[in-house]
């Protein structure tokens, strides 16, 4: 008997396991036994940082650039399907994570998409203590995406002939092969670069605002008996 590797955790583990049943668990589900879910709703905002940046700051081409972008990645998964049944060799998770990118491109549009991306990548930067582990990002990265499909929750995902309908058990194989999908779009690192700038740009404003009261105010008077 061991004890749970996870911090904080004194439950012993089963067999050879590194993990207890719950952490383990947690782990396939979520990417690392510590990553907590997260909801639609924690999003908002940074979907609103990204929606205003594309407004405001970004070229005006930017959307079909986006648009180019998803449609690169909805023809890469469709021919990856298509060599599969040409009887081509294939990787079982690399075809159920195109066959979901396609699902995807039928129920979503490519600017809600890669908002979505782009703003995970902001609030990835912006909120750092919540993303202290990399493969706990990438695995809600890829929820949040799927989670735009109204069909996933119904997808069937079929493992060596074990089909299991509930959505919460993506293969976590499957997941990391999305997550590729995802890292070629760059957009999550896009998003991530917005934060960073948004941050520098208030630091500057910042800074001004100090150096005018500075100036303003002069130094300090010493009072009392000097
Ligand atoms: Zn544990």
């Amino acid at each position: 008997m061991k004890t749970c590797k996870a911090g904080g955790c004194s439950t012993q583990t089963n067999g050879f396991s590194s993990y207890c049943e719950r952490h383990k668990r947690t782990k396939a589900r979520h990417g690392h036994p510590q990553q907590t879910g997260v909801k639609k709703s924690d999003l908002k905002q940074y979907l609103k940082e990204i929606e205003s940046y594309l407004k405001t700051v970004s070229a005006s081409n930017a959307n079909d650039i986006i648009d180019d972008i998803w449609s690169r990645t909805v023809a890469k998964a469709k021919a990856h399907i298509d060599g599969t049944t040409r009887g081509v060799s294939f990787n079982v998770h690399e075809l159920q994570a195109a066959q979901a990118i396609v699902s995807l491109s039928w129920e979503a549009d490519s600017k809600t998409i890669c908002c979505l991306l782009m703003a995970m990548g902001f609030w990835y930067e912006y909120d750092q203590r919540r993303w202290k582990y990399d493969e706990g990002f990438r695995f809600q990265t890829v929820r949040m995406l799927l989670r735009l499909n109204p069909r996933e929750a119904a997808y069937k995902w079929s493992v060596n002939g074990l089909t299991r309908s509930v959505y919460r058990e993506i293969p976590p194989r499957t997941i990391r092969a999305l997550w590729s999908i995802i890292e070629e779009t760059k957009l999550v690192l896009y998003g991530m670069e917005i934060a960073r700038r948004k941050a520098r740009a208030l630091a500057i404003a910042r800074q001004k605002a100090s150096a005018e009261r500075d100036a303003i105010l002069g130094p300090e008077q010493t009072g009392g008996e000097a």
